[in-house]
């Protein structure tokens, strides 16, 4: 270890990141016999199952990904027969899979025989929770999805079944310290690193720029340029018509729109690359511009371009749980095996011991089957109105149960490989849908007092590992209270977009989730630690001192998104979609009995989309 590493904190013990780092698969095969074979109990007292308090490399964590990328390159399973038939079989335990479960019952049939197969050690697909414990205290944050964006629009049967969650949208101004940071002098800043700009550097104010630009380290033609950028007042499209305007941005990146309409130059297009990234999970330089017009990115003077705003990242009618929709996933995991937890509100679920023994009892109606990667589907004789087989790989094992009905709610892309029923069209569209990869890393730091005291709430930085740096959303609900004093630990979530800027979109992604597969849990922390040192340093940060506990949830298979097999057009916005071909409508056809959902059906990885194709899904087995 050099001197560097040293003074970070590398050597520090946190939260079990040394055993989880690189022998996952090792911990998985300790742990997952004895929490989700079925119908076992896993072991009670201290060494109780619980996957939201994991820490070091979570979301697609070592042991859930093996089976199914090497089903994907060939590798057949010998699988055993098991006696057991359901109703339904349901494969993914993400809120469209769950979702699945509940309309199901609450549709067809209360009384149905469910099993839900998912192939991670927790439930919730992207909607995962964390949680650190600290001196006694637990502390929450999300481990992917974080918010549902504007639920009070959702379609109706997605508004629905929030309700029948019980969760109150109204009370938002009851949880939410919207204040919380600014009522400490934090807001919105921008780091600038050496590596990238020359020198490091924290800027605070408007934009996470404000009244710092002036001694920001860039040349005085790109202070000029980013504040004319920033003051977004000239249209630089003048002159022109709608439909004019619209052709310019409809036929090239918002880098390319920038560098050749706005005129800006290398810096302030190294500045601006990343600022899609959270949203998006793609860079200025793929992002088309008529996508960051609609984001109401700077560059566009508010010109009329004659389609619907989509309202921007700063539209804030937003829900937020502690952690993220992972509660969403909990209640409905709670209305589907009522024993799992007590409780009986979406406040308590905040806080509410989930007990995972109770997912998969042979008494339960329905019951969930962790660590279970699906690896075959198919309809017995092959003949598409008999039952269908569905094989499963847990451990070593594959085993087979059988199903009257299957709703597939994983990746759309895998589909193919495992289904041999798949009509060849659609397989083609199927393997038209790709996911951009994310990485959402959770640092519990002891206090925020060097945030407070360098006025830094939400850090955009464009030349660093993490590209957005901010505390977890200020939530306090039920028996959870979020941090109110600076002297009190917080959870920082710090995001990662691995991409490789230059190529199209699609091939950014799948070298960019490469990339992630092969990052070690090394890298991440001395990034984090090494970016937080540089920006908070000044602030009296120490993150050899100052870090608790680090999860690294990572997300090879993010956001889903459709792909126009022509053109390579990324449905980045299918409202707006200028081709003929909808290859994720046709991707989530019913196959005789299998039903397809999730969110590759519809090129819109939302939530209340997630619910929607598992509504559709549900539908569809009974047309
Ligand atoms: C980092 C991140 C942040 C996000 N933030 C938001 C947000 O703030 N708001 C929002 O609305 N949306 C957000 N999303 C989008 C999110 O994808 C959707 O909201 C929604 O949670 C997707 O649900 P799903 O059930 O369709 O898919 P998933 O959540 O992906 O669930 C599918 C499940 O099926 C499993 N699976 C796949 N193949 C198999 C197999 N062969 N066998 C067994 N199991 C399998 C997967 O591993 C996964 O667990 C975010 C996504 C990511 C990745």
């Amino acid at each position: 270890m050099n001197s560097r590493d040293k003074r970070l904190g590398m050597d520090r013990a946190i939260s079990r990141r040394d055993f989880l780092n690189g022998v996952g698969v090792a911990v998985g095969a300790v742990l997952l016999p004895a929490c989700t074979r079925s119908g076992e109990p896993p072991a009670a007292g201290p060494l109780a199952y619980y996957p939201p308090a994991e820490t070091g490399l979570r979301g697609s964590h070592p042991g859930s990904y093996e089976a199914a990328h090497a089903t994907v390159q060939g590798r057949d399973w010998a699988a055993e027969k098991s006696d057991e038939h359901y109703d339904l079989v349901i494969i993914g335990a993400g809120i469209s899979g769950m979702s699945a479960a509940y309309i199901y019952r609450r549709d067809v049939n209360l009384n149905a025989r469910i099993l839900i197969l998912d192939n991670h050690d927790d439930f919730g697909g992207h909607a995962k929770r964390n949680e650190f414990t600290l001196d006694g205290r637990t502390y929450i944050g999300y481990g992917g999805t974080m918010l549902m964006e504007a639920p009070n629009s959702y379609p109706a049967v997605a508004k629905q079944v929030i309700d029948e969650l019980g969760i109150d949208l109204n009370s938002k101004s009851e949880s939410y310290h919207e204040h919380l940071f600014a009522s400490r002098g934090a807001g919105r800043s921008s780091f600038l690193d050496k590596e990238t700009f020359g020198a490091d550097f924290l800027a605070t104010g408007e934009h996470g720029i404000g009244e710092s630009i002036a001694d920001m380290p860039l040349s005085e033609s790109a202070k000029a340029e980013l504040k004319r950028l920033f003051d977004d007042e000239e249209d630089y499209l003048e002159g022109m018509t709608a439909t004019e305007r619209r052709v310019v941005l409809e036929s090239q990146s918002w880098r390319n729109y920038l560098q050749t309409f706005a005129g800006v130059g290398e810096e302030v297009l190294a500045f601006v690359q990343k600022w899609p990234h959270g949203v998006w999970a793609i860079g200025a330089d793929a992002l088309p511009a008529w996508m960051a017009w609609i984001e109401g990115y700077p560059g566009f003077a508010g010109m009329d371009l004659g389609y619907d705003d989509h309202g921007g990242e700063e539209d804030d009618g937003h829900f937020y749980f502690p952690d993220g929709n992972a509660s969403i996933a909990r209640l409905l995991i709670r209305k589907l095996v009522p024993a799992v937890a007590p409780g009986n509100s979406a406040d308590d679920i905040v806080t509410a011991r989930f007990d995972y023994a109770k997912l998969d009892q042979p008494e339960n109606d329905t019951r969930i089957r962790l660590s279970s990667t699906v690896v075959g589907l198919r309809h017995q004789r092959g003949k598409l109105d008999a039952d269908v087989d569905v094989t499963y790989v847990h451990g070593e094992t594959a085993r087979t149960v059988t199903a009257k009905k299957v709703v597939w709610a994983g990746y759309h892309a895998m589909l193919p490989h495992i289904c041999p029923d798949v009509p060849q069209d659609q397989a083609a569209a199927q393997g038209q849908s790709v996911r951009a990869p994310l990485v959402y890393t959770n640092v519990l730091i002891r206090n925020w007092t060097s945030l407070a005291k360098l006025g830094v709430q939400r850090a955009y930085c464009p030349g660093s590992f993490f590209q957005t740096v901010m505390p977890t959303h200020p939530v306090s609900m039920g028996d959870y209270k979020f941090s109110q004093s600076p002297e009190e630990p917080i959870i920082l979530h710090m995001q990662h977009i691995p991409l490789e800027p230059g190529l199209p979109a699609p091939e950014q992604f799948r070298v960019g989730r490469n990339k992630l597969l092969e990052t070690p849990f090394e890298t991440f922390e001395r990034n984090i630690r090494d970016q937080l040192d540089r920006m908070l340093g000044p602030g009296g940060f120490d993150a050899a001192r100052d870090i608790a506990g680090i999860t690294v949830n990572r997300w090879p298979h993010g956001y889903a998104y459709s792909v126009d097999a022509e053109s390579g057009d990324v449905a980045w916005w299918p409202e707006v979609w200028r081709h003929d071909s909808r290859p994720w409508l046709e991707s989530g056809q019913r196959v005789g009995n299998i039903a397809i959902a999730g969110t590759d059906a519809s090129s819109n990885a939302m939530t209340e989309s997630a619910i929607e194709e598992a509504h559709r899904a549900v539908r569809d087995l009974t047309t």
